[in-house]
């Protein structure tokens, strides 16, 4: 995803390789270009302020250090730099000190929810947990179905409403399952709720009743990295009509720009938890900052 991006840093950074001392316009000149790079990466223009900024300010006070020659500490201050908007530290899933742990889903359809519902409790199952998989989705026809085929891919137990049952109540469904996870001792609930192609307010409403019932430890926004500017906009309609605790990437294996990938931690200010890149339901790891830094400088 990041390699148009990866290969346009490398390429600046490199015109500072062999240079003895970095002046000013050296600096001013390397910032327009990394600046050029992330906008045309579709990263939001508010992030790329930030972000430069923040070079721009360590690398003019940057004292000459023995070990590393000038270009070296610029890459190095733009790896950290990029680690920060990335959110730094890796964020560990939150778990309820009484269990069941809660997480619900959120996000637009066709984000990769369902997907992800299989690909995060399989992956709970194999750090020791029980999870269950809860069908909120009760809006799209085949949503329950696809559930309880990637429930039964990953061999865990998915609660849904009785075929025939009508439209359903997803906060009925919802309350139900906790009854049911306490019941047969599962420790973390996994909820998949109902997405539309665009935000909207009938959406937010149900994801906040269904918040509101089931008082989720996380509310996980899960967002397709590859419709770029567009992940901004939803992201903040999420957090405003419903409120997450944490973010989801999925489709990071696709060959779009990516910035969104780069903006939702900054502009929302919660942090990424999980990268889904891939349609397989062992293509799913923890997002580390770090790692991702590390991979889009090359
Ligand atoms: P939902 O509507 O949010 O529940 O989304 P789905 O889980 O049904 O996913 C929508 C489509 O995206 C499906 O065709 C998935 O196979 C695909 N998908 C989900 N996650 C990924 C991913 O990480 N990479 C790729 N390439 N496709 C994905």
């Amino acid at each position: 995803m990041f390699d148009t991006l990866s290969d346009r840093l490398s390429s600046v950074l490199a015109n500072l390789r062999g240079k003895g001392r970095l002046s000013d316009t050296d600096i001013d000149s390397t910032c327009r270009e990394i600046r050029i790079a992330l906008l045309e990466a579709d990263v939001a223009l508010p992030v790329v302020r930030t972000f430069i900024a923040g070079i721009k300010e360590r690398a003019k006070g940057a004292e000459v250090s023995g070990a590393l020659n000038p270009a070296q500490q610029v890459v190095k201050i733009v790896n950290e730099e990029l680690i920060g908007i990335l959110g730094g530290e890796t964020r560990r899933l939150n778990l309820a000190k009484t269990p069941p742990t809660v997480i619900m889903l959120a996000g637009l359809q066709g984000a990769g929810k369902t997907t992800l519902a299989g690909k995060l409790s399989g992956w709970l199952k194999k750090q020791g947990h029980t999870p269950m998989l809860v069908a909120c989705d009760l809006q799209r026809p085949n949503a329950v179905t696809q559930l309880q085929v990637v429930g039964e891919r990953v061999s865990v137990p998915v609660f849904a409403p009785e075929p025939g049952n009508g439209v359903g109540d997803p906060v009925a469904v919802a309350k139900a399952a906790i009854e049911e996870a306490k019941r047969a001792q599962h420790d973390v609930v996994v909820v998949d709720t109902a997405g539309r192609l665009g935000i909207d307010e009938e959406l937010m409403r149900q994801a906040a009743d269904i918040r509101d019932a089931v008082r989720p430890d996380e509310v996980l926004f899960v967002v397709d990295a590859m419709i770029g500017q567009d992940a901004v906009t939803t992201a903040e309609a999420f957090r405003d009509g419903v409120g997450f605790t944490g973010v989801v990437l999925t489709k990071l294996d696709g060959d779009a720009r990516g910035g969104a990938a780069l903006s939702v931690r900054e502009v929302t200010g919660q942090p990424i938890l999980f990268a889904s890149n891939g349609e397989k339901l062992e293509d799913f790891d923890v997002f580390h900052p770090d790692r991702m830094a590390s991979r889009i400088l090359g």
